[in-house]
């Protein structure tokens, strides 16, 4: 159980970071969430979280392409709940594209949310985590930490610099009581995005649902399944346990076997 302590999820607003925040309430952990979206459906995302589970749930927004923003979200969140000692790394966009063709907007942009902001919330939380003997940092990186495809080079650079950047702090810390630092690397994700995607595809190929998904979507994912957001979810939450605690600086894929390859 996670009881009575406090976590901050980035980019918790849709897809697996607010499924991670949900797990993390239901073991008990009070919960930051952050991320964009309608103000009005976020309050009530917190308030059904909060009577579902009891704990306390609020969202700070932050726009986590500034530094300067990331490391008020954590300030702010350590002045409202108390403390982070669960801090989850997990805003993150992609855009896909020719490198000749990449716009240097989106490569600056895709490296400041998905790596820099790792740094720069990590920095902020790093030294109570430290002090309170109990600390652990979450990053979603993905299989594009460890290997590449073609077309997404801004985001297979700054995700294998997340996997780089999480065995350097699990060093750092590795003499820490029970401060941990790991990396999840999920193979393709079943969000709502993604099944949108099927059936857009499906029309476009003229090809049904299943084909679409074994043989455009789950191309190189081995099981030919999409990872469900509750099986990342419980994985953070065995991180975050006490039988967590040997886990540090390392990546843990959840693939279907895409990197076996
Ligand atoms: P999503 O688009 O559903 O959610 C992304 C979240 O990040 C949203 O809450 C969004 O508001 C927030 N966000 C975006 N830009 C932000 C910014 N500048 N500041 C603050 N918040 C911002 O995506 P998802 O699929 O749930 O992805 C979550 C993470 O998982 C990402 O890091 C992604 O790279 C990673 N991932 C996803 C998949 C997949 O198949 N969906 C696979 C591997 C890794």
């Amino acid at each position: 159980s996670l009881q009575g302590k406090n976590a901050l999820v980035t980019g918790s607003t849709s897809g697996i970071g607010l499924g991670i925040a949900r797990s993390l309430a239901a073991e008990g952990a009070n919960v930051i969430l952050n991320g964009f979206g309608d103000l009005d459906e976020i309050n009530k995302l917190c308030a059904e979280i909060a009577s579902e589970t009891g704990v306390k749930v609020h969202y700070i927004p932050a726009d986590l392409s500034s530094g300067d923003e990331a490391t008020k979200l954590v300030e702010d969140s350590i002045k409202t709940l108390g403390s982070v000692d669960i801090l989850v790394n997990n805003a993150g966009i992609q855009h896909v594209s020719a490198v000749e063709e990449f716009p240097a907007d989106k490569w600056e942009k895709i490296i400041a949310i998905n790596l820099s902001s790792c740094f720069y919330t990590s920095q902020a939380a790093l030294p109570a985590m430290r002090s309170a003997g109990y600390g652990r940092i979450v990053n979603i990186a993905s299989v594009h930490g460890l290997v590449a495809s073609p077309f997404k080079s801004a985001y297979v650079a700054a995700k294998h610099g997340v996997i780089g950047f999480t065995k350097t702090l699990g060093l750092e810390t590795a003499e820490d009581e029970n401060v941990t630092v790991n990396a999840i690397c999920p193979g393709y994700v079943k969000t709502p995005l993604v099944e949108g995607q099927i059936k857009d595809q499906a029309k476009v190929h003229g090809m049904s649902e299943e084909d679409v998904i074994r043989n455009v979507m789950l191309a190189a994912q081995p099981n030919k399944r999409f990872v469900e957001v509750s099986e990342l979810a419980s994985m953070c939450v065995l991180l975050c346990s006490d039988q967590g605690k040997s886990f540090n600086g390392t990546s843990v894929a959840i693939d279907g076997g895409w990197t076996a390859r």
